[in-house]
């Protein structure tokens, strides 16, 4: 019998279902992780080697700049090449939002806080990425919010974003165009989750998480897995974004290990290490590392204990797929809670390599 799906802290709002290309979004499909390129979007092959590596570090959608027609002209080839779905992001011409929809991008992100006269344009909008079999993402977000939200409440408060998401969907719905996702984001998480709260009660449109300009990597990393953490345990959020200032693949990291921790995606290389104290007796952070950096490339699913001395250290090396309980120089390598042997500290790390790449490749490493 196949083992039942691990826990999780809450079933999935039910959202409407939509598609980005290939990809599914909503609560019928798993939660899908996206970047945004850095290149220029004019440089075709630096995009699409970018594109490459994220989709290579499990970005399922990836999103692209499109601020001038040079940038449109660059889509068609970026999409059409492009391993995993396109999006182009729209901030203030509207007719660039065709020319992504010609460009044959799967997805279009209007921020309509940032067109003028956006209310006029849906329609047109609408019918054309209906015809083209296009989603739409609705991005709301705190800096770029509508000028008379802002004159309302005075700053961009949870509610004023989900009056503006609000608002906006409401115009496409009345157009009739039903398959979009929306977004409510802000760089504070409490504004942000509150937003987010308020939004999934109001419609059943499919969400897009992400806590806007959440700053470097640290600040950021911290910042989005409270926010996304937070709403992900109610079942809210169908696909995410963690906005970092640094490279792009950092960001489908923390978002891969985010919805990971949560049982949301499938857990791969998984270290339980210690944070060693006085009773330490080898140095941990440096085992930890090493098999943290040699254990990288594996795709099984594998928990590996690297535990600092005998409290705890054979108690979670015996329940993890593979482990050290380390002590007096010396660690006990536990392989499926059997000690199969044990070896000086300075082989500990040659180790558990070696074992691991050998468990790895029964369970069908490739
Ligand atoms: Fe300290 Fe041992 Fe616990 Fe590590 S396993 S934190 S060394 S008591």
């Amino acid at each position: 019998m196949p083992a039942p799906p691990p826990p999780v802290l809450a079933p999935r709002r039910k959202t409407r279902q939509i598609k980005v290309g290939s990809v599914g979004v909503g609560s019928d499909s798993p939660i899908s992780i996206q970047s945004m390129t850095t290149t220029p979007t004019t440089d075709i092959n630096a995009t699409l080697q970018q594109i490459a590596e994220l989709a290579t570090a499990g970005c399922d959608i990836v999103r692209v700049a499109c601020p001038s027609a040079d940038d449109a002209e660059a889509l068609p080839i970026i999409a059409k090449k492009s391993p995993i779905p396109v999006i182009a992001d729209i901030h203030f011409q509207p007719r660039y939002v065709y020319a992504a929809i010609d460009a044959g991008c799967a997805a279009v992100r209007v921020n309509p806080g940032n067109i003028r006269k956006f209310d006029d344009q849906v329609k047109e909008i609408s019918k054309a990425a209906a015809d083209a079999g296009v989603s739409i993402r609705i991005g709301v977000n705190a800096g770029s919010l509508d000028k008379r939200l802002l004159d309302k409440y005075g700053k961009p408060t949870a509610e004023a974003l989900v009056e503006s998401a609000v608002w906006e969907a409401s115009l496409f719905e009345e157009h009739d165009f039903h398959d979009f996702k929306i977004s409510v984001k802000h760089h504070d998480p409490v504004v942000m989750v509150k937003a987010y709260e308020m939004l999934a009660e109001r419609g059943d449109w499919p969400l897009h998480l992400g806590v806007t300009e959440a700053g470097p990597a640290f600040q950021g990393t911290i910042k989005s897995a409270t926010a996304f953490g937070a709403l992900l345990a109610k079942g809210i959020g169908d696909t995410i974004r963690v906005s970092l200032s640094a490279p792009p693949v950092e960001e489908i990291k923390v978002g891969t290990q985010i919805l990971q921790s949560l049982n949301l995606r499938p857990r791969k290389l998984e270290i339980v290490s210690c944070p060693s104290c006085g009773r330490a007796q080898v140095d941990v952070y440096t085992l930890a590392d090493e098999v943290t950096e040699g254990l990288k490339h594996l795709t099984v699913p594998l928990r590996v204990a690297v535990m600092g001395c005998i409290v705890n250290g054979p108690g979670e090396a015996r329940e993890a797929d593979l482990g050290v309980a380390s002590g007096n120089g010396k660690g006990q390598i536990f392989v499926k809670g059997e000690v199969i042997k044990t070896v000086p500290e300075e082989l500990i790390v040659e180790t558990l390599l070696a074992e691991a790449n050998r468990i790895a490749d029964e369970m069908g490493e490739n």
